[in-house]
């Protein structure tokens, strides 16, 4: 998959730089022909100019003929005649050597009375460039600038590949080049190629989006199947051991000199009692969150005084409390503890947040639950002096199937299913809940109710 990708970006990059180039040359190619079309005008318009001057001494040539103070006068002899016709050919001389006078002047002065920049833009716009350039006169002979737009720029000039011959129709070959280069080439190419730019950025995001999106769905999948794993395997172990014991007192029960006996009899019968209704929390925790997982779960809402649930679920706890020699500190201060909700499901919350407090102190439980109100709610906070949970777990351990890696053995009983319960039921309830825990000193799980109103 990676390589795949790799591969469509690399193509991506090479159709990009392929298509920079064919714009660079396309650019170059049409500025040359511009600049052809360039030269040429600016001949035409010498040829034009240096015309109307012979005209001009034409016409003044004529009228000291014609006009002349003698002009009135009549020409009626052969001799003036001549004269006449001589003085009009001697001005076509006049004209003609204007011309080649004219030629042969140095090429910055003829080129001094026209906008060349005016001139080469208009060529450029005409055939669709509008980047902005800069030009120079380079004397081919001695490879160095004669005259440059741009200061800065005369070594690119005499470089340049972009050139044209000045005045092409001069019978004597000039050695100087007008260049021109696009000082901002690459931006202008990469304006007028940005659709498509655009277009492959997009396709290459396109592509690294639904690719870190299959990595980490993967990812994802992996990391549930390797909890599913470790839930089965927990499972099994949970189930295994009640099922053995029953399996075990039952069988045992079948022997007449234990029916007989009250005392052992009703051991057995108390174990199996203990060990079905083991069995039947660890299916109750499935089924719930079987439940909740295609969020059907109906609520049954009506009043409820949060601390005589809380009265209920230290109950049930109490003994298993007092059996690892632990304890448990009731901190009631709420003024207002009812709130609308579900008491079956609330008391589960509660009474899983309690045995987790319970399952997770090393020693002997030492276990508060304190209560108070804020301005619309209940905020229930249950803190142990156990094992307590890492930072980077703390967001982790509401997740479905999670448990902590010291969890994960089968020294600490469960399925990673509790906590993933217990943050349903409360949002369901509107509410929130919270860890404030450090490794080794404890947590605090916080459950804030909004209070009935
Ligand atoms: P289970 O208790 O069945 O493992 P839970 O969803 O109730 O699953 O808890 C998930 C994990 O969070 C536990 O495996 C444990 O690692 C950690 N945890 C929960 N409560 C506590 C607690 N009070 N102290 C330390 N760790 C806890």
């Amino acid at each position: 998959m990676t390589i795949a990708m790799i591969s469509l970006i690399a193509v991506q990059m090479y159709w990009i730089n392929s298509a920079f180039s064919i714009k660079n040359e396309e650019l170059l190619r049409t500025a040359s022909i511009a600049l052809q079309s360039f030269a040429l005008k600016l001949e035409k318009q010498e040829t034009l100019q240096a015309i109307k001057s012979s005209k001009e001494l034409h016409k003044n040539i004529k009228d000291s003929v014609f006009k002349s103070p003698r002009s009135n006068q009549r020409y009626t002899t052969n001799n003036q005649k001549i004269n006449k016709e001589s003085k009009i050919l001697e001005s076509n001389d006049i004209a003609e050597s204007y011309l080649i006078a004219l030629k042969s002047e140095g090429i910055i002065k003829r080129i001094s009375d026209y906008n060349i920049h005016k001139i080469i833009q208009s060529e450029f716009s005409k055939l669709g460039i509008l980047a902005p350039f800069y030009w120079g006169l380079v004397d081919t002979k001695k490879s160095n600038i004669v005259y440059a737009e741009h200061s800065v720029f005369s070594e690119e000039l005499i470089h340049s590949m972009l050139y044209v011959q000045l005045f092409p129709h001069d019978i004597l070959a000039s050695n100087y080049r007008l260049s021109v280069i696009f000082p901002e080439i690459q931006a202008y190419i990469i304006d007028s190629l940005s659709i498509f730019l655009l277009g492959s950025a997009a396709c290459i995001l396109l592509i690294m989006g639904i690719f870190s999106i299959s990595i980490s769905s993967l990812l994802k999948q992996k990391k549930l199947s390797k909890m599913k794993a470790d839930f089965i395997d927990n499972m099994t172990h949970e189930f295994q051991t009640p099922l053995a014991t029953i399996s075990l007192a039952s069988e045992a029960l079948r022997d007449q000199e234990i029916l007989e006996s009250e005392l052992t009899r009703n051991r057995f019968l108390d174990a199996i009692h203990k060990e079905n209704s083991r069995l039947s929390k660890h299916v109750d925790l499935i089924l719930q969150i079987a439940t909740l997982e295609d969020k059907s779960i109906p609520l049954i809402l009506e009043s409820v005084n949060m601390h005589e649930i809380l009265e209920i679920a230290i109950d049930k706890q109490l003994i298993n409390i007092r059996n690892k020699g632990g304890k448990i500190n009731s901190v009631f201060l709420a003024n207002h503890s009812t709130i609308h909700g579900d008491s079956h499901h609330l008391f589960n919350v509660f009474t899983n947040l309690l045995d987790n407090a319970c399952k997770f102190s090393k020693d002997f439980p030492d276990i508060t639950i304190k209560t108070e109100n804020t301005k619309f709610d209940i905020l229930i906070q249950i803190s142990d002096k156990g094992i307590g949970i890492k930072k980077e777990d703390h967001k982790k351990i509401f997740d479905r199937f999670y448990r902590v890696i010291t969890s994960n053995r089968h020294d600490v009983k469960g399925f990673g299913l509790g906590l993933s319960y217990v943050h349903s039921i409360v949002t369901m309830h509107k509410g929130s809940v919270s860890i404030q825990s450090h490794a080794k000193n404890g947590s605090t799980f916080s459950v804030k109710l909004p209070l009935e109103q």
